[in-house]
């Protein structure tokens, strides 16, 4: 069932795919890779901040081929 410990979703910026859990109030960098883009990407866990380490430049969010042009 829902635990009481805040835990939230961290995802690749660049795919979405999820890459960890973090507790609430967790700080400090830590280096993640996205196994499904294969991203490295450095973490600050304080602040949300995402820098890529290894991997493609982003990919616009939205740059997703849909069938709308
Ligand atoms: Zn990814």
């Amino acid at each position: 069932m829902i635990s009481d410990a805040v835990v939230l979703r961290v995802e690749c910026p660049a795919c979405g795919h999820r890459l960890m859990d973090k507790k609430a109030g967790a700080i400090g960098k830590i280096q993640v890779k996205c196994h499904k883009s294969k991203h490295v990407w450095e973490v600050d866990l304080g602040t949300d901040e995402f820098k890529l380490i290894c991997g493609k430049p982003i990919p616009r969010r939205q740059g997703v081929r849909k069938s709308e042009d």
